[in-house]
């Protein structure tokens, strides 16, 4: 693909949703850190319901420590593997209190050495919370970046790599959040709608659909989907 047309792409993404973000609710770095943290194979939307109550009485890492393991999993117990997520909660709490002054480290580096964040939940609150233009490369990325030949790679950080260096700069901030809205509502994994798809002249995969269902509306915020990558 070449840079007229991924420029022409990002330009009609960025027409559609001019101002994308994520749908998880936060209102500070460290909130959105937990939800991101907890966000992994669950929804945003349950994730959600369990920040409101949680961020209400504990939104700092002191708070969360005073609570205890055992509050925090009260306020998280709806949400899949809480056991475990409590426990990476509790330690990143711990560190960002004993080695950062409370605050969420804005270095790469540091965020990837708290429990329970990978790189993807690096890259979401780097570019989320920070504005750093980051690519996290969910299991929506993934797919069209390497269907409609935006940036090709076999793996997630293959194609992070590749996005960082092909998507144009004016659009870099936001990508991700476009890439991951047009996966999720029509780049879809199993029946993408080709016949709905506002790219469908710049798209370069060669199997497009002639889909029959209408899209549905597709929404300003862009969840932070966690599965595994597939093509
Ligand atoms: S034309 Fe089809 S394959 Fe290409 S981006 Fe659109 S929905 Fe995906």
């Amino acid at each position: 693909m070449n840079k007229d047309k991924r420029t022409q792409i990002f330009s009609r993404l960025q027409a559609i949703n001019p101002n994308p973000t994520t749908e998880l609710h936060f209102s500070s770095p460290f909130e959105l850190l937990i939800a991101v943290i907890l966000s992994a194979q669950a929804t945003d939307k349950g994730v959600n319901r369990a920040t409101a109550g949680l961020f209400a009485q504990a939104n700092t890492p002191q708070a969360i420590l005073d609570l205890g393991e055992d509050g925090l999993k009260q306020h998280i117990r709806t949400i899949g593997l809480f056991n475990s997520k409590a426990s990476n909660i509790m330690q990143t709490c711990r560190i960002l209190v004993e080695q950062h002054g409370s605050q969420v480290p804005r270095a790469r580096e540091a965020l990837e050495a708290l429990p329970g964040v990978g790189r993807k939940t690096a890259n979401v609150v780097l570019n989320t919370a920070f504005g750093e233009p980051t690519m996290a490369v969910d299991t929506h990325i993934f797919r069209v970046s390497n269907r409609t030949r935006i940036a090709r790679g076999k793996t997630p950080l293959a194609v992070e790599k590749a996005l960082l260096r092909l998507v144009p700069k004016a659009f870099l901030q936001d990508a991700h959040h476009w890439l991951i809205l047009h996966g999720r509502y029509i780049c879809t994994a199993r029946k993408p709608r080709c016949g709905q798809c506002p790219i469908a002249d710049l798209c370069e995969y060669p199997d497009k659909t002639a889909a029959a269902a209408a899209p549905e509306a597709v929404p300003k915020a862009a969840p932070e989907a966690t599965a595994a990558p597939a093509p």
